[in-house]
Parts: C-alpha cells; sequence; structure tokens
C-alpha cells in the first residue's frame, strides 16, 4: 500500500521564484500562508518551491492538484520575461489555447499608472492577460493581479510574491473561499524546563503517538522543551478537545511546565517574584550580560529586577561582589565555592531577595582535565541565608554554552522559588550543593 503524503483535504502552498530555491531570500509567504490557513479552519498539507521555469511550474501544480482540495501559489506574476507563473497556469488549466487580455484587468493597470501620473510600459500589460478559463483578483496594492481557477476539483489561486500584496489579497479574495466554516485549528504551547526532550516525550507517553487528536510533539531549544498541541475539528468540540489535551500533559509533566503559548522563561520567573513580592539581582561571569539581557527582556521587569554585576576578571569579583581571592585560589573562578560567594556579595550589595550567580568554561580554550568546556556553576542566594549551587555540564559550541547557562539559571531561580531547589536538571547529573549561611 502507498502512502500519500498530503490528504484531499488539505490546501497544498506553492512558492515560485529562482530567488527562493537558490536561497537569496526566505520564503516568509509560505510561513505565513500556513499559519493564516489554520486560522480559518483550513490544514495546510504540502509545501514546495520551484524556480522560474515555466514546465516545473506546471508540472509541479499538476501533481498538487491529485492530492490537495486547493493550491495557493506566490510569485511570478510581475511584468518581466522571469515571471511565468500565468503562462504555467494556462498550460495546464487551458492547454494549447492563447492567454486573452483581461478587458477589466487593463482598465485597472491603466487607471495604476494614470493615478501616479507615469505612462504604462507595454510589457505591464502582461498582467492583464489570463488563461481562458481563469479570472483575475484585484490587487489594489499594486499592478500584479493574482489569478483563480480550477484544475479539475482543486481550486488554484496564484498571488503576487510582494508580501504587502500578497497578504491583503490572500485576505480578501482566498481566505473566504477555504475557510471551513465552524471548523478549527487550534493550537497551545506549553513551556517547559528542566528535562530533555527524551524524557519529557516518555512522561507524556502514547499522548505522543501519531495520528493522535489532538496532536501532541515537541521541540527543543536552549534546555527549554516545548510541548506543542494541536486540535482540529468542528470548532466548539477542537476547543474541549484542546484543553483536555493541555490538561493530560499538564497533570503528566507537572510544576516542570513555567508557561503557556508566548510567555518568556524570564516572565515566569517575574511573575513568581512580583507575586510574593520578591528582587532579584544577577553577577555574571561566562554569560556576560546574557542573564540580564533575558531579565530586561521582558516588560515591566523593572518592577522586580534590581539589576546586576558582570564580573568578568577575578579583581571584579573580588571587588564588586566581595568574593574572597583565597577562595579564588584555592577552588579556582569556576566552581560551586566563587560561584556561592558571587550569589550573596550579590544579595549584599544589591539588597534584593534572590540572586542568581553564573561562573563556567564556555571555550574553546580555558579547559582543564577536571574542569572541561561547558563546566558551569550557578548559585541562588536567598534572603534567608539559604545558598544553593550545582555544576552543569553544557555540551555545544561557546554561543550554545552561554545561552544554555542563561536559561538553565533562570529554571535554578524558578525551582528555589517554588521550594523545589535541589531538583533534578538536565545537563545537571551532580547533587546540588546547598550552604546555610550561619
Ligand atoms: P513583481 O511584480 O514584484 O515581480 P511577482 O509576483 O512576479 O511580483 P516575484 O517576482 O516572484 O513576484 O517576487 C517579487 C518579490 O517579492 C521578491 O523579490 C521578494 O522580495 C518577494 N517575494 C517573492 N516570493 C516571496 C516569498 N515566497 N516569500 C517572501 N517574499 C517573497
Ligand atoms: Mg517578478
Amino acid at each position: 500500500m502507498q502512502e500519500t503524503s498530503a490528504i484531499p483535504g488539505r490546501v497544498a502552498l506553492l512558492s515560485i521564484g529562482d530567488e527562493l530555491v537558490l536561497g537569496r531570500i526566505e520564503d516568509t509567504n509560505a510561513s505565513w500562508l500556513a499559519r493564516e490557513l489554520q486560522a480559518i479552519g483550513a490544514m495546510p498539507g504540502e509545501r514546495r518551491t520551484v524556480g522560474d521555469d515555466r514546465g516545473e511550474i506546471a508540472r509541479t501544480m499538476r501533481e498538487l492538484a491529485t492530492n490537495h482540495r486547493a493550491i495557493v501559489m506566490t510569485g511570478g506574476l510581475g511584468p518581466t520575461l522571469d515571471d511565468l507563473t500565468r503562462e504555467s497556469l494556462g498550460d495546464v488549466v487551458d492547454p494549447g489555447a492563447q492567454l486573452l487580455t483581461d478587458p477589466a484587468g487593463a482598465e485597472h493597470l491603466r487607471g495604476w499608472f494614470e493615478k501616479r501620473g507615469r505612462p504604462m510600459p507595454q510589457s505591464n500589460l502582461r498582467q492583464a492577460m489570463r488563461p481562458p478559463s481563469a479570472r483575475l483578483l484585484d490587487n489594489p496594492e499594486g499592478t500584479a493581479p493574482g489569478l483563480a481557477a480550477h484544475i479539475g476539483a482543486c481550486a488554484v489561486f496564484c498571488l503576487p510574491g510582494p508580501p504587502n500584496e500578497m497578504r491583503p489579497m490572500f485576505a480578501r479574495a482566498v481566505a473566504p473561499v477555504l475557510r471551513e466554516e465552524g471548523r478549527a485549528v487550534l493550537t497551545a504551547a506549553l513551556h517547559t524546563i528542566g528535562l530533555g526532550e527524551s524524557v519529557l516525550a516518555e512522561q507524556l507517553g502514547e499522548l505522543m503517538q501519531r495520528g493522535r487528536e489532538p496532536s501532541v510533539g515537541t521541540t527543543a531549544s536552549n534546555g527549554i522543551v516545548t510541548i506543542r498541541i494541536r486540535s482540529s475539528g468542528p470548532s466548539a468540540e477542537a476547543r474541549v478537545a484542546l484543553a483536555a489535551t493541555v490538561a493530560e500533559c499538564t497533570a503528566r509533566v507537572g510544576s516542570i511546565i513555567y508557561g503557556r503559548d508566548g510567555e518568556a522563561l524570564a516572565a515566569a520567573v517575574g511573575r513568581l517574584l512580583s507575586d510574593r513580592g520578591l528582587s532579584l539581582a544577577t553577577a555574571e561571569s561566562c554569560t556576560g550580560g546574557l542573564l540580564g539581557a533575558l531579565v530586561t527582556e521582558v516588560a515591566g521587569s523593572s518592577a522586580w529586577f534590581q539589576g546586576g554585576f558582570v564580573t568578568y576578571a577575578n579583581e571584579r569579583k573580588v571587588n564588586d561582589l566581595g568574593v574572597r581571592s583565597a577562595t579564588i585560589e584555592r577552588f579556582g573562578a569556576v566552581s560551586a565555592e566563587t560561584a556561592i560567594e558571587m550569589a550573596r556579595g550579590c544579595l549584599t550589595a544589591t539588597g534584593a531577595d534572590i540572586a542568581i550567580s553564573t561562573t563556567g568554561i564556555a571555550g574553546p580554550g580555558g579547559a582543564s582535565e577536571t574542569k572541561p568546556v561547558g563546566t558551569v556553576f550557578v548559585a541562588i542566594a536567598m534572603r534567608d541565608g539559604a545558598t544553593y549551587a550545582r555544576r552543569f555540564q553544557f555540551p555545544g559550541d561557546r554561543a550554545t554554552i552561554r545561552s544554555r547557562t542563561a536559561h538553565l539559571a533562570l529554571a535554578c531561580a524558578r525551582f528555589a522559588l517554588l521550594g523545589e531547589p535541589e531538583r533534578r536538571l538536565l545537563w545537571s547529573e551532580s547533587e546540588v550543593v546547598r550552604v546555610e549561611r550561619a
């Protein structure tokens, strides 16, 4: 039995242009369209990119038409010779027939140039041409009208390449046709930090089975693993099913979920701090300000973030944070002991309620036998005197290690605030060092 990658109810996206094939521009049209389709309850199917080649464009249209209910194309509608979409469409929908000039389209073009006081180049009239069985779609934003036609039962829409022309045309002429009344594709994202993707997948178990409705999948970045849930069907049912799956996922993975949809990790930490009326400060070595940047990306963070130190040289750790020289000499700048003194010093210097410190080896140099590249210590000091430090071993290059450090440092703060400071975390195998101030 042959498996088809697309099902008849889906909408294919076809982007035209050598610039796209050669990677000179990003195909933002297709990703925008994929999201818009879901918003109107239509499911995106295959997505293809084809260069400015009349035969290849026609072949791809025929192929996609066999297993999709519609095709939305962008690009290649302009007046120049490399714009071949209308010819290809003609080859497919009216083979052997000449393109004809659409009187209303020609009128629109003349008016467009007249309004701007410019003579119309003859080549522009090409844009008013269409295959006999196609109709033009108005383009108030530019000169190139769109085209709509049918390949058998499959509806085809050809839209201009420039996004500022394509988007309004889609909204006006395509979305109303493709909208699946009463149907919805709803999504939810649950962001977690603390577990690796495979461990999380084990906890989610059969919820992640392919073909399940709503579907559950994961994506990972910077130690943040996001559970993505998608529910499609009649609107009311899709909404109920989405909520039920969100609840099931939440029950299985618990407090490692820090936020939903657009919420950033730093914003989630900020919310915990605000709820408790607490403030945060940072003391950074290997992250060099990245942690502070993540925190201050959150609008309104001044309500709970005091500020921070970037103490890169040992001298700064000693002079600005009060780390003892003896501690650095004995244990090294990259050590739990130094991280702890950095965090405590930061707390004292700022009067904050909780301080986060980072110190580590981001590489590529600086490694030793016992401290390879990626060795990082993070400490959390709390106003009540409790201080925790843990060792991480991050894989990756310098940029990755620094970014992962900043994110996992926020995770340490989050779990400390939740009263779970010793929770096992991804990339941190060793025990948490816990120190209580005498
Ligand atoms: P024009 O009349 O401007 O020539 P067109 O419909 O012929 O319009 P193209 O020539 O294929 O479109 O592309 C024109 C411009 O539109 C590109 O240079 C690019 O800036 C933008 N564009 C085209 N396709 C895409 C796409 N898939 N994603 C984002 N931008 C695109
Ligand atoms: Mg063009």
